[in-house]
């Protein structure tokens, strides 16, 4: 593809950068979701996106399509972007609040018509514990008084043409929740008119009804992560993964969905996970995702993959699942390393979350 032959020009194999959206109840999170995964998209297909568990894939290619309008001539050197699509998930909170950095960067989304709110800065207590990098969807904009609608428009397109009531209006409420920023310590500003970014957070306006501004959030989501983040996006052969959930699943018996965030993962790989009495230390018997062709899709039919190579959100069937604990690492048993030493690493773990 056009986003491995970048990456290999640049002498880099960057793996895509995982997203997740927070933000307080109602502020749109879901609606954002649907928006980034063409959901209501009119025409058809939004073309290359996959559905994974618990997770949407974006191919690069596509953000690439999408973003045309903003003229950005975006140089995509990720592959694409992981967007983790179960905003309430519980073990996904409970991992930020572990602060085990599991999303490269996070969508805090701010509705415009109320500012900021309790889980506003619940979610930003638990970016500041983690130390995660945000970007801020100022959500609803088309709830101004007045707004024309511009379909998916860049957002500085649809701004411009909005009459001078809605934007003083826009103007006054961005200035008042700028305000409320700051008086939580954070220097935020529009992201087009952010001269210091990485010191000062940037603020999408974004309607996810319409939406204006999903292009923009689009494109500063993988162009920050790949500028800012090069290290840590860097493909590595070592496994990292977390396991999210413990589900039983007709036809597989207990499956765990996990979160590749680096490495690669085979068929027939051992591994170890975290288990309720003791490490579980079992062999991978498939690695599945969602079927991806949806007019055939069956619920509880997966893809099976000889391998899987991160980012990317997989089910793993395997035996002795049954006693697995959400939110602990998966290890791999490679051919030079010590058992013992994995298993104890898993009870290290068990006992820190067990102590809090
Ligand atoms: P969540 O609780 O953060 O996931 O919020 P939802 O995505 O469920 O949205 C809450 C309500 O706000 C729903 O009725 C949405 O239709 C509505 N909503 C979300 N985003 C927008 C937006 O951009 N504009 C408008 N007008 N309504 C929105």
């Amino acid at each position: 593809s056009v986003a491995d032959d970048q990456s290999v020009q640049n002498g880099q194999d960057l793996r895509s950068p995982i997203c997740c959206i927070m933000g307080h109840v109602d502020a749109g999170k879901t609606k954002i979701l649907d928006c980034i995964r063409g959901t209501n998209v009119q025409e058809g297909e939004a073309g290359g996106i996959t559905q994974q568990i618990g997770a949407t894939y974006l191919p690069a290619e596509n953000i690439r399509e999408r973003t045309k309008g903003l003229k950005a001539d975006a140089k995509l050197n990720v592959p694409g972007l992981l967007v983790i699509d179960t905003p309430g998930h519980e073990s996904f909170t409970k991992l930020r609040s572990r602060g085990s950095g599991l999303c490269d960067i996070a969508v805090l989304v701010v509705d415009i018509m109320h500012g900021l709110e309790p889980q506003t800065i619940e979610s930003l207590n638990l970016l500041k514990m983690g130390n995660t990098d945000f970007v801020i969807a100022l959500n609803k904009v088309d709830r101004l008084y007045g707004w024309k609608t511009f379909r998916n428009a860049p957002i500085g397109k649809a701004i411009r043409q909005q009459s001078k009531d809605v934007m003083s209006e826009f103007n006054r409420r961005l200035t008042e929740i700028i305000t409320q920023f700051k008086e939580q310590g954070l220097n935020t500003e529009l992201y087009y008119k952010n001269k210091e970014m990485g010191e000062t957070y940037n603020i999408v306006p974004t309607s996810a009804i319409s939406g204006e501004g999903i292009p923009d959030l689009l494109l500063l989501l993988v162009q920050w992560t790949q500028k800012t983040m090069i290290t840590r996006l860097t493909y590595s052969e070592k496994v990292q993964c977390t396991v999210l959930d413990i589900k039983a699943i007709e036809g597989h018996g207990t499956t765990i969905d996990v979160v590749l965030v680096n490495g690669v993962l085979h068929e027939g790989d051992q591994i170890v996970v975290c288990g309720m009495q003791e490490p579980i230390v079992t062999s991978i018997r498939a690695l599945l995702t969602p079927h991806p062709m949806r007019e055939l899709r069956v619920k509880g039919t997966y893809l099976p993959h000889k391998e899987i190579k991160a980012a990317q959100c997989i089910k793993i069937a395997a035996q002795e699942l049954e006693h697995a604990i959400a939110g602990a690492s998966l290890y791999v048993v490679g051919p030079n390393d010590d058992i013992e030493a994995i298993k104890k690493s898993t009870v290290e773990y068990k006992n820190s979350v067990m102590s809090r």
